[in-house]
């Protein structure tokens, strides 16, 4: 190969455990003349080979690792070989749903690349320089694996400019509905890949909202941050008693509204609020109303090391006002999709959480991200949805 990366002495470790990423501060020279993207050869202080990555020169994550086969070329057919293994894998799960991530970057071998199959549209994101580089190929590829799909895609995300790439959203086939109509758990549910947040629906979910259901039944339902609605949906139609939605995107509001609509439910059975949910719960603390069931699913507080204290203090403040505004008996859905924030210290705030609002509450079940969203062994940053279904007394 043309281009080498020689790492610092000792620093092959990660390599040698299988992690696919390379740290700027581990290399200690780069021989060739590598562009963004390009393959480089991974070679310990020693001159052992170690892999094939993908050089990014502008980001942190110097290079991610494509193989750890010497004989492996990086070309087209490599790809349909990873798109094949992650699809039979998906197969093998029986999703209750026809939409699923198919390419969970990392964990499915592909660093930087997600893609969700939403009813056989594909959405996908290219988040690193190895991805950008053979997009042609990854695109070649997926045609190969489902001759008719759309692929449409979603790469306006803040995480490209660590790689040096710049935001990018549109069809790479030719153009489909940007409307799609899925099926999760029996519900109809619309995801907007154009307009939605991420790929345009949070498919990590899927099973959660099953479990977060079984406590709905004759309930009063607070649903927090709930933009287009689906936990919201399934309370419905387990058939809660009354349901409010709390959001502060109205257009997600909207699209949970035409969502209802679709799956034929009487608009008096629940409230879509658009309000900061901080705030509201505490005025609901202050004016005394009460909810069976509480969910809760942030979105990220924590982008990186530096902000987790203060996620921290976000996610106490919301779990203390939501188990203060919680009836007795009632249950607490909580999650984090924060990767840096550790099941245990989200286990130990949701804990002093219930200390400050003085409550004494018990966990029921500990929650993760769903089966189509894997975690990769040797690379544990892969897990980082993580819930608990708490009882208060
Ligand atoms: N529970 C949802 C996914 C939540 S994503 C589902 O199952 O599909 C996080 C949501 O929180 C987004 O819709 C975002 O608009 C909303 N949000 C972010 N900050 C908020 C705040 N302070 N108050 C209310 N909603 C907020």
């Amino acid at each position: 190969m043309k281009h080498k990366i020689i790492l610092q002495a000792g620093r092959e470790k990660a390599l040698r455990r299988k992690h696919p990423w390379i740290f700027s501060r581990a290399i200690k020279k780069v021989e060739g003349q590598p562009q963004a993207g390009d393959d480089i050869a991974i070679y310990s202080a020693g001159g052992e080979w170690l892999a094939t990555a993908a050089y990014s020169p502008a980001s942190q994550i110097r290079a991610r690792v494509w193989t750890f086969s010497p004989e492996q070329k990086i070309d087209q057919s490599f790809f349909e070989q990873r798109i094949h293994t992650a699809l039979s894998m998906r197969k093998q799960l029986a999703l209750p749903s026809d939409s699923y991530r198919l390419i969970a970057g990392e964990n499915d071998g592909l660093p930087g690349l997600t893609i969700d199959n939403y009813a056989g549209t594909l959405v996908a994101q290219f988040l690193s320089a190895g991805v950008e580089r053979y997009q042609k190929e990854i695109v070649a590829a997926l045609q190969v694996v489902f001759p008719t799909a759309k692929i449409y895609e979603r790469s306006d995300v803040d995480v490209r400019k660590k790689e040096g790439l710049k935001p990018r959203q549109g069809w790479l086939t030719e153009a489909g509905d940007s409307q799609i109509w899925i099926t999760e758990n029996k519900q109809q549910i619309l995801v907007d890949i154009e307009h939605g947040h991420k790929t345009g629906f949070y498919l990590d979910q899927r099973e959660n909202r099953l479990i977060a259901a079984e406590y709905c039944r004759d309930k009063t339902v607070l649903n927090c941050f709930s933009y287009t609605g689906t936990f919201g949906l399934h309370a419905l139609q387990a058939g809660c008693q009354k349901l409010i939605n709390l959001d502060v995107s109205q257009r997600a509001l909207d699209t949970a509204a035409h969502i209802y609509q679709h799956n034929k439910i009487a608009a008096e059975r629940y409230q879509n609020l658009n309000a900061d949910v901080f705030k509201q719960l505490r005025a609901y603390r202050e004016q005394g109303v009460q909810f069976d069931t509480i969910i809760l699913d942030p979105p990220k507080f924590a982008e990186n090391k530096n902000q987790l204290n203060k996620a921290c203090r976000g996610y106490k403040d919301i779990n203390m006002l939501a188990l203060q505004i919680l009836k007795p008996g009632g249950t607490l859905l909580t999650f984090s999709c924060s990767g840096l924030m550790e099941s245990a210290l989200f286990q130990k705030i949701v804990a002093d959480a219930a200390l400050d609002a003085n409550v004494i509450a018990q966990i029921i079940t500990p929650l993760s991200q769903a089966k189509d969203h894997p975690v990769l062994l040797s690379y544990p940053e892969g897990f980082y949805l993580k819930g608990l279904v708490v009882h208060k007394y």
